[in-house]
């Protein structure tokens, strides 16, 4: 997988894979009802996206989801600042709230991507990075802009859908020299869905922090926060104290799970 350290040997030309060492960590996606592996040892993850109609918070929210069942960091960058951000922002806000990363970059203005390279160098841990974006927000331009001899397809988007045509479909490291170090970045196929059923009911819970912090609260140790009587979670959302769009996401991949499990 993309991110695997391995020994190989060359036997007449041609060069074998001998072991694979250990996974720190496997970021994966449920596609066609197979777990895939997207990429492997990460120790960060950049969910790229860009102002609304881009603005997905069903794919940022499962992104985020399994980042945290693996223990992974992530930012969200919020690309193309240089549009149009007044419907965004308040969606933009509630991320920050909850203390997520964001920054923001934007690759038609001057300020470029120096939020971006600030973070990469601020951090000399940091060795493997994994880009993960719907097609159309701009990931191929920022890795190019990073990365000139990456030589991504910049994809054009269409007027009406603000969807980008699907330009990559494989998970590829480019290593990119930062300084005095070299650090890998894996392009992830431009997704538009990220299945999450590997995950477990545990898992997605544990990724919502406005859950977390409430859930002690509920009536039953076990409450699933959602028909349940006195749920801290849903008296929450009743008062605007959690999102809509959070909660719906967190609603949708419970039932992705549970559906999944019932066969
Ligand atoms: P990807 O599908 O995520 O890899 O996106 P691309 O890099 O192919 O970019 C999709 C479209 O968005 C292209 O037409 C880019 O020129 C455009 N684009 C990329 N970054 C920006 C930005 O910061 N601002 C604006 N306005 N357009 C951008
Ligand atoms: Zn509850």
């Amino acid at each position: 997988a993309v991110g695997d350290t391995v020994s190989i040997k060359s036997e007449k030309g041609e060069y074998l894979v001998n072991s694979i060492k250990e996974r720190r960590n496997c970021i994966s996606r449920t596609y066609e009802g197979k777990q895939r592996i997207l990429g492997v040892n990460i120790d960060h993850l950049f969910c790229i996206t860009a102002p609304l109609p881009l603005f997905n918070t069903t794919f940022i929210d499962r992104v985020l989801a399994t980042a945290h069942a693996e223990q992974i960091p992530t930012t969200l960058i919020l690309n193309k600042t240089d549009l149009d951000l007044s419907e965004t922002t308040p969606l933009i806000d509630i991320y920050k709230d909850l203390e997520f990363q964001v920054i923001e970059t934007s690759m038609k203005s001057g300020e470029g991507l120096t939020p971006l390279l600030n973070l990469l160098e601020s951090d000399d841990s940091l060795d493997t990075i994994l880009f993960t974006g719907m097609s159309g927000v701009g990931k191929s331009s920022i890795l190019n802009e990073l990365i000139p001899s990456a030589n991504r397809d910049v994809g054009e988007v269409s007027e009406k859908t603000g969807q980008g045509r699907q330009t990559t479909s494989q998970s590829r490291a480019y290593p990119m020299a930062l300084g005095e170090r070299n650090v890998f970045l894996i392009d992830l196929p431009g997704v538009q869905n990220f299945g999450i059923t590997h995950l477990s009911l545990r898992e997605v819970r544990l990724s919502f922090p406005e859950i977390v912090s409430r859930q002690q609260y509920c009536e039953f140790s076990d409450c699933a926060h959602m028909k349940e009587q006195n749920c801290a979670v849903t008296q929450a959302l009743e008062k605007g104290e959690i999102s809509d769009s959070r909660y719906k996401s967190y609603v949708t991949m419970v039932e992705e799970i549970k559906a999944n499990n019932a066969y």
